[in-house]
Formats: C-alpha cells, sequence, structure tokens
C-alpha cells in the first residue's frame, strides 16, 4: 500500500465507523465460511473410506484410512520441528477430531456412517452457504452504505462550494465524480474487498488443509503451482493489454469515420475521397493487427495452460500412485488433497481479478476525496451576527476584487486538462477601489459597457465570491461575519437567466416552501402579473413546467421569478435585468411586475433599460472596475461623461 492510498485509510476512517457492527459481521461470516469450506473437504476422506470403500476387500493403500496414521508413517522423514509444527497447524487432523466426536455424540456405528456423514456434508454445505449469504450482504451493506453516505456529503458540498470552485470544474465532470466514480467504490467496497477478504482467508485455510493432509506432496504441488500461475497471469495481462489497444483503435476508426461522415461536402469539393478512404484503410488494418494478436493470445493461452497443467497432474499422479503402493498414501486422502488443490485456484483467480478493479476504484476513490477535501473559500460564520430588519442599507467600502487563480485546484488522478479551464486565468483585478452606499429602500442602478464588472460587484452581495480587499457590509456589519443562511435570507435574486425547476408552477415559485399555502402563492403570482397566464395553463398552478421552463415564453420565465421574489419577501433584491428582447406587451408586464418587486426594497439594479435608469434613486457607472461617475439620470447627463456617452447609444431609441 503506498503512502497515499493509506491517507483513503485516515479518510474513510470516519465514513466506515458508521458501520463497525457490519464490518464485525461480516469477518464473522467471512472467517466462518473458510473453516466451513475447509470442514467440507475433511469430509471428502471418510466418505470415501466409510461410505464408499468401507465394503471393498481392502484394496492396496487403504489399509490406511484416517489422514493421522498416514502423518505418522511420514514422521520419519521429517525433523522433528517440523513435526511439532505440523501437529501444531494440523487443520485436517482438528477436523477429523471433530468428525470423530460428532459421530461419537450421535451413537454412529458402521452401518449407520452411510447415512449420516453425506447427511453431515449437506448440513456444513447448508451452514456454509448461510456464511457466504450474510458476509456478501453485510459487505454489500457497508458498500451501500458508505457510498450513499459520501454521495451524499459530495453533494452537500458541491453545493456549498463557492462560484469559483465551479467555474473551475465543469459540471459535467462533478457529475461524473457523484455518479460514476463513487459507484466505482461502491462496487470495490462491495465485491471486491469481500472477495479479498473471503478468497484470502479462503485461501489461508485451503493451503493449511493442503499441508496438513499431506505435507510433502502440498510442498511439491506449491513450488509446482508457479508454473501454471504465471503463464495464467501472463497471459491474462497481453490479453487486456492488446483489448485496450483494440478500443483505442476503435476509437481512431469512429474519429474518422465520423469526420469524413460529416465533413463528406468538403470532402467532395478539395476531391479527396481517395485520400480519406485511404487514411480509414490503414486505420481498419491496424485495428485487424491488434485483434488478430489479441485472437492467437486468447486461443493460445488455454491450451498452453492446459498442457502445463496436465503434465503437473500427471507428475502428481505418478507420484501418489507410486506412494499409494507403497502405503504412504490412501485413494481417500489423495481425492481429498486434490479436491483442495482445485479449490485453491478459485480464490487465486478472484484475488486476481480483484486486484484489478480495485486499482480502478482507488483512482476514483482518490478522486473524490481530492474533491471533498477542497475547502470552501467562502467561510461560514453560523455564529456571527444576524440582520434581522434592514436598517440603513448596503455598503461597498474601497472593494478591490480579482478571479486570479487563487483556489485553483488539481483533479486528482482526473484525466490531465479534465475540469481545468484550457488556460491559467490572468491574475487581472476586475474591482478597483469600488465605493457604493445603497440607503434603505432605495433603488441604486448600475450602468456600464459590459466586461466592466457590474456581475462580479453584485454576485459580492450574496457571497458567491468574497472581495479580495475592502469588504461588504450591511448595516455597518462586515458580510463575512455573518451567519451565510441568515446573509442569504435577507437577499432577493431576479437575474436573465431566470431558473427554473422540473416542477409544478406552484412548487417553483414557493421554492423550498410547498407549506405554504396556494393564496400566498397565488398572490404573489397576482403582483407578479403571472397570475393570468399560470390560469391558462391546463393544470393551472399544478401545471409541469418542464425542464429550465421550456415551456414557458421569456416574459413568462421572468414574471415567474420576479413571483417567487415577491413570495421571498426579502429586503434587499439584487435585479439584473433581461436583455434579451422580450415582445413589447410582455416587456410591459414584466416592468409592472418589478416595480411591485423594488417598492419598499432596498434594490441593486443592473440596469439595461432606459426607464429603470430613469426611476432610480441613484446611478453609479461601472468602467473597467471603477466607479467613474455617480449620481442621478439627469445629474449624469449634464456631467456629459460616459454616461452621456452610454445614453445616446443605448438609450437613444
Ligand atoms: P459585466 O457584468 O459588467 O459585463 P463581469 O462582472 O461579468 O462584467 O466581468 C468583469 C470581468 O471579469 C470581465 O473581464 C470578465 O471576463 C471577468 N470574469 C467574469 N467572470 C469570471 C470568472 N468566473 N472567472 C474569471 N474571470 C471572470
Amino acid at each position: 500500500m503506498k503512502t497515499s492510498d493509506l491517507r483513503l485509510v485516515h479518510f474513510f476512517r470516519g465514513y466506515l465507523r458508521r458501520y463497525v457492527p457490519w464490518i464485525a459481521i461480516a469477518l464473522v461470516a467471512v472467517l466462518t465460511f473458510a473453516s466451513l469450506t475447509a470442514a467440507m473437504i475433511s469430509l471428502i476422506e471418510p466418505i470415501f473410506s466409510e461410505v464408499l470403500l468401507a465394503g471393498d476387500e481392502q484394496p492396496a493403500g487403504l489399509s490406511m484410512l484416517g489422514s493421522g496414521d498416514e502423518g505418522e508413517d511420514e514422521a520419519s522423514s521429517w525433523p522433528p520441528w517440523v513435526q511439532k509444527i505440523k501437529e501444531k497447524v494440523n487443520l485436517a487432523a482438528l477436523f477429523d477430531r471433530g468428525y470423530e466426536a460428532l459421530k461419537a455424540s450421535f451413537n454412529v456405528d458402521a452401518d449407520q456412517v452411510v447415512y449420516f456423514t453425506p447427511l453431515l456434508f449437506v448440513a456444513v454445505y447448508l451452514f456454509r452457504s448461510v456464511a457466504a449469504f450474510i458476509s456478501g450482504y453485510s459487505f454489500q451493506r457497508i458498500g451501500f452504505g458508505v457510498t450513499t453516505d459520501i454521495r451524499n456529503d459530495l453533494y452537500r458540498r458541491l453545493l456549498e462550494q463557492s462560484s469559483r470552485f465551479h467555474a473551475q470544474h465543469p459540471s459535467g465532470s462533478l457529475v461524473s465524480r457523484v455518479v460514476n466514480d463513487v459507484t466505482l467504490m461502491q462496487v470495490a467496497v462491495s465485491n471486491r474487498l469481500l472477495d479479498i477478504a473471503q478468497q484470502s482467508v479462503t485461501l489461508l485455510a485451503m493451503l493449511a488443509m493442503l499441508l496438513s493432509i499431506h505435507l510433502e506432496l502440498a510442498l511439491a504441488c506449491l513450488v509446482g503451482m508457479p508454473v501454471v500461475l504465471y503463464p495464467i497471469v501472463r497471459f491474462g495481462k497481453g490479453i487486456r493489454g492488446t483489448s485496450h489497444r483494440s478500443q483505442e483503435r476503435m476509437a481512431d476508426l469512429a474519429q474518422l469515420l465520423s469526420e469524413g461522415i460529416r465533413g463528406h461536402r468538403v470532402v467532395k469539393a478539395f476531391g479527396m475521397e481517395d485520400f480519406e478512404y485511404r487514411r480509414f484503410y490503414a486505420a481498419t488494418r491496424r485495428h485487424l493487427k491488434v485483434n488478430l494478436r489479441a485472437q492467437v493470445l486468447a486461443n493460445l493461452s488455454s491450451p498452453v495452460i492446459e498442457t502445463l497443467a496436465s503434465v503437473l497432474s500427471a507428475a502428481l499422479l505418478i507420484y501418489a500412485g507410486l506412494s499409494i503402493r507403497e502405503g504412504g498414501l490412501s485413494v481417500a486422502v489423495f481425492v481429498q488433497f486434490l479436491t483442495t488443490l482445485l479449490l485453491l485456484y478459485d480464490p487465486i483467480r478472484k484475488l486476481n481479478k480483484a486486484n484489478l478493479n480495485l486499482q480502478e476504484a482507488l483512482a476514483a476513490a482518490h478522486r473524490v476525496a481530492d474533491l471533498l477535501e477542497i475547502p470552501n473559500e467562502i467561510e461560514d460564520q453560523p455564529d456571527g451576527p444576524v440582520v434581522e430588519q434592514l436598517e440603513q442599507g448596503v455598503s461597498f467600502d474601497d472593494i478591490t476584487f480579482s478571479y486570479g487563480d487563487r483556489g485553483e485546484v488539481a483533479e486528482g488522478n482526473g484525466k490531465p486538462g479534465e475540469g481545468k479551464p484550457a488556460e491559467k486565468p490572468v491574475e487581472k483585478t476586475v474591482l478597483n477601489g469600488v465605493k457604493l452606499e445603497i440607503p434603505r429602500d432605495r433603488m441604486v442602478a448600475l450602468v456600464g459597457p459590459s466586461g466592466a464588472g457590474k456581475s462580479t460587484l453584485v454576485n459580492l452581495l450574496p457571497r458567491f465570491f468574497d472581495p479580495t480587499e475592502g469588504a461588504v457590509r450591511i448595516d455597518g456589519i462586515d458580510i463575512r461575519t455573518m451567519p451565510l443562511a441568515a446573509l442569504r435570507k435577507l437577499i432577493g435574486i431576479v437575474t436573465q437567466d431566470t431558473v427554473l425547476f422540473d416542477d409544478t408552477v406552484r412548487n417553483n415559485i414557493a421554492y423550498g416552501r410547498e407549506e405554504l399555502p396556494l393564496e400566498d402563492v397565488r398572490r404573489a403570482a397576482a403582483a407578479a402579473y403571472a397570475d393570468e397566464f399560470i390560469a391558462e395553463m391546463p393544470e393551472g398552478y399544478d401545471t409541469f413546467i418542464g425542464e429550465g421552463g421550456l415551456r414557458l415564453s421569456g416574459g413568462q420565465r421572468q414574471r415567474l421569478a420576479i413571483a417567487r421574489a415577491l413570495l421571498k419577501d426579502a429586503p434587499i433584491l439584487i435585479l439584473d435585468e433581461a436583455t434579451s428582447h422580450l415582445d413589447t406587451e410582455s416587456e410591459a408586464l414584466v416592468q409592472k411586475a418589478l416595480r411591485n418587486l423594488t417598492r419598499d426594497r432596498t434594490t441593486l439594479v443592473i440596469a439595461h433599460r432606459l426607464s429603470t435608469v430613469v426611476n432610480a434613486d441613484h446611478i453609479a457607472v461601472l468602467e473597467a472596475g471603477r466607479v467613474v461617475e455617480q449620481g442621478t439620470h439627469r445629474e449624469l447627463l449634464a456631467l456629459g461623461g460616459t454616461y452621456k456617452r452610454l445614453h445616446d447609444l443605448q438609450f437613444s431609441s
């Protein structure tokens, strides 16, 4: 395990802690499963010697039945310390003693053994299945439980992250983290960890059985085993490598194909059909070559491995045959030994596979941990001062701001380039010493050319970003010292890109407060001049509006957003007027709705319409991050500066 993986252990310990009882159950079940598998094997010898061959005339080699007897015979050929260890860890002998004890306690005689032992086998198998079920379920329980918790935490973190974070992490890659990476982790914990725990314990148990059934034979097999295992692993690697390359070649093909088809006009216009065809032909040849190589490997692997296995089997058989003739081994013991040997293969195969999947899951877990570890730069102060009722107003004090590259975070093991803006953002001061007062219940309009920093300034108020220097204050209190929730409760926002959810009209207006009586929702809608068109919808307030409000016109969407803000009834309002052209009628309705909304509210508006600018109590002209002029419409016109120029340009029509 690498040190970076240890970090993961540390990271997910908190999540695993909740599942300690399940982990305990899982471990007990895994141990039980392995022991019962060993017990099952230990029954093979008595099944042969007592159930099947008992009636025979003691064929050669069967004179020695229990493995204990045969162990003694071997004693001479091993030094005493090996003998000691053998006795200590003689699993087979232990199970044999258990079997004899059971037989004794049930008073089973030689005739009844024919029934007893097979039934005992069934009973052991049954318990083993129960253990398999419990271990399987408990690992699933842990896997699904942990990853559900992680997914929820991730989503909460993503929701709380700053706008800067979201600007740097494309939504697609975030969704992929929460959906795909967490699923990879879930599969790893639920299935692969189960495999690793179950199979490694089983592997150890099988090895112990193998060694205790017949030490010499076991050692010989263990020496021979790598001869078979090595080609299995090699072939496996080779096949995986070629199938990966085959996929890459296929991707090349698809790329050429779609380019050629989509660009068929250009291809024809330049007479490049032959050229394109030759490119495609070369790519298909490469694909073919890789595939054929994969087939050679795939078709070669079984014969090679089987031939090797048959050579080893032959060696084993010769040895066993000779031993049985000499009386050092019984057929029953040999069958038991062979079964154990075959049962060893499954854990090895599963462990090999689990290891591969686990690598993928580890990479995913690193990406998830990276994401969870990114600190939120917008720090909440849950115990800070709360402004209940706005008294003085809002002030921007000497605000300097740059998007900079602060908070930029590496994407962990993510694909390079993914999740980051293509080029490093240049450190640029977007706001430079901005001073602005919005007295209570007044409307301040921000005007200025595009890119002047208007949206940026407005985004500082709900703390989507924090200023680099200076402070935003509400009633004289720095908003960074307030609880975030309390701050955002004070602010209503209506922006150009109205965000509507695929839900009913009513729930979109009441957003998050479904307990509000319909009457309240209706009153807000009426004040937003939305009541009428809602009433005309097929199911009125219960009509689903489709993703993003697709079934609504721009003006209708705006009025729904206004109704939502009216219902929130926050004392401070941020308004980003729509620049998109609404038809005159809906523009008039939106205007009227906005007048209802802004009445008796402290409003900061990014103004695009002359009517708004004229009606504002105060206008600030922003240019390249500075407030260059301030005053009323009249004053600014008289000044004959930037405002006059903008006014003549934009509002003259
Ligand atoms: P306005 O609203 O006046 O059109 P903005 O506040 O949107 O201006 O933008 C001001 C400047 O900040 C522009 O130069 C813009 O490119 C830059 N900017 C806006 N948003 C980001 C962002 N998320 N990351 C980096 N730069 C940004």
